[in-house]
Formats: C-alpha cells, sequence, structure tokens
C-alpha cells in the first residue's frame, strides 16, 4: 500500500512538475535599496532585507537590487541592509542616487545622478558587475529625442537597462501596511495580503497571454518588486506562488539574453522594451491588465 502511495505520488508529481527546458523564467529585481517607503512600528531596513534575502534563499532564487544611495544619508542606520544583500550573494546595481526621474530633469543632471551612485556600488560589488539601471518611476524621457539621448549616455557609460515585463503595484501596498500594523488593523493586513497575491496571480496570467499574442511565445519575465517591509512580509508566499505555476528563477542576465530585450539597449525611439508596445507595434489588442493600486494609500488611514 505505501509503495503505491509512493508512486502515486511520484507520477502525479510529474505530471504537475513543469519540464525545466520549457519552464517559464523569471527574473526577480527590487527596486529602492536600502529604504522603500514607510516601517510598520518595530520594524528596521536590516530587518526587511533580511527577510526578502532569507525568501530569496529558501527559494534558491538570484534577484538584483537597486539601489538609491541618497538613502544613506537620510537613513544612517539602512546602510547596514546593502550589507546585509551583499552578504547573502545578492547583486546590487544602480537606481540613480535620489531616485531621479528622468522626464523632469536634463540628460546632464540624470546622468551625474547616476554617476554619484557608482563609488558606493564599486565598493560594495567589487570585480561583479553592477552596471544596470532600473529607471526610477519606469520613465524613460518626456520625448524620443530625450529617450535616445539618455539610451546612448547610458551605453557610453557601459550601462544595460533593466526593463520591465511583469508588475503587480506591489510598491503601493507598503504605506499601508505600516499603517495598518500602527493601529493593530490585521483584518485590514489580511485583506492586503489577500489583495497582493490575487494581484501577483493577475499579472502572471495578463504577462503570459501577452507574450504569447505579441512576441508567439512566452519570454522571461522580469518582475518588478520593492525592498518594502509588505514585500519583505509576502516574499516567502509570493515565491510559492511562482514555483507552484512552474517558474523558474532566474538572473537578469539571464532572462535579458532572449531577443526580445534586445531592442532595449538599441537607442531608437521613445518606447520602452515592454510587452505592451511590443502588441502595438504588432498591431495585438490587449485587454485590461486586471490589475491596480486604486483606493490603497486610504486603507487604514
Ligand atoms: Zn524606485
Amino acid at each position: 500500500m505505501r509503495g503505491l502511495l509512493l508512486g502515486l505520488a511520484a507520477s502525479l508529481c510529474a505530471w504537475s512538475a513543469p519540464l525545466a527546458a520549457g519552464a517559464l523564467e523569471i527574473a526577480l529585481t527590487f527596486d529602492d535599496l536600502p529604504a522603500h517607503a514607510a516601517l510598520p512600528p518595530g520594524e528596521t531596513r536590516v530587518g526587511v532585507t533580511a527577510r526578502i534575502v532569507a525568501a530569496l534563499a529558501d527559494a534558491k532564487a538570484p534577484a538584483m537590487g537597486f539601489i538609491n544611495g541618497v538613502q544613506t544619508e537620510r537613513e544612517p542606520d539602512s546602510t547596514a541592509a546593502l550589507a546585509v544583500w551583499r552578504a547573502a550573494g545578492q547583486p546590487l546595481a544602480n537606481h540613480t542616487w535620489s531616485h531621479m526621474r528622468l522626464d523632469d530633469h536634463s540628460v546632464a543632471t540624470f546622468e551625474a545622478d547616476i554617476a554619484r551612485n557608482e563609488p558606493m556600488l564599486q565598493r560594495l560589488m567589487g570585480d561583479e558587475d553592477w552596471r544596470w539601471l532600473r529607471y526610477p518611476y519606469l520613465a524613460e524621457g518626456k520625448t524620443a529625442e530625450q529617450h535616445a539621448e539618455a539610451r546612448r549616455m547610458l551605453a557610453r557609460r557601459g550601462y544595460r537597462v533593466a526593463g520591465v515585463t511583469l508588475d503587480f503595484g506591489d510598491w503601493a501596498y507598503n504605506d499601508p501596511y505600516a499603517r495598518c500594523a500602527a493601529k493593530g488593523d490585521s483584518a485590514a493586513i489580511a485583506a492586503l495580503e489577500a489583495r497582493y497575491m490575487a494581484a501577483a496571480e493577475t499579472s502572471l496570467t495578463y504577462a503570459r497571454t501577452l507574450s504569447k499574442a505579441a512576441v508567439g511565445r512566452e519570454i522571461p519575465l522580469v518582475l518588478l518588486l520593492h525592498a518594502g517591509a509588505f514585500d519583505a512580509r509576502m516574499a516567502q508566499r509570493l515565491l510559492a506562488f511562482y514555483r507552484d505555476q512552474g517558474v523558474r528563477f532566474v538572473t537578469l542576465e539571464q532572462a535579458t539574453r532572449d531577443a526580445f530585450y534586445a531592442p532595449d539597449v538599441t537607442p531608437a525611439g521613445k518606447t520602452p522594451t515592454t510587452l505592451e508596445n511590443a502588441a502595438k507595434a504588432k498591431g495585438v489588442a490587449f485587454g485590461p491588465q486586471g490589475w491596480s493600486v486604486a483606493g490603497l494609500d486610504q486603507v487604514c488611514r
């Protein structure tokens, strides 16, 4: 009987486990290290980061962290969070010194803000590659000219652009969570948890469907997350959800080897490399993304 059960379990696993070769690949990225959004009472930046890297280690998942050096001045205690991230063997890259929105500045000013972040990255990363830029607010220039000029500047400085092809508005949960925790409103926190997981699920279906429609296959996805307290609280559950979907976690470098991401390093036009833009270019209609952050800013006010 025991043998039969074991055999049944093994065959169920074989049936439900995805084939490694065809598995959907996701590269995890965490923006705004070492300090994102408000903290609940008793929480620290180091604690948040430690929780995230522990979840990553459990899932054997690589993740790229994008830093804003200015936070080490605003919150000196957060500096240690960067060391925690590195001690876990995860890489860091550039999110500009001050979280600058390119569209509101000249490319020269934006470049200076990138350069200001570099000594810190050099210290933290040593010989490893940190020349990736995640645009703050995903703002890639207010005109086609500025977009192209910024791309040329980044190419000259040896940067690759970390685009985003999977996003569910995770950032918007961190401030409400801090407010709800301060009020001790556990029902509201449970509602945030449910909404966060539902948004993650909806966004994955959306991206996979759009990928098949616009690219004709499932491309590796680059997921945007943030180094906030609620992201840390949810990291274990979120990564388990992706693994249950048959996801294989890969590095940003591995994911963006896919030809889909190649135009991202070529300065051409104003259009960032997103699945939506790929769909538009192909004339493929796509539906609403199915998730929103509407109303989260009012939770636990
Ligand atoms: Zn950011």
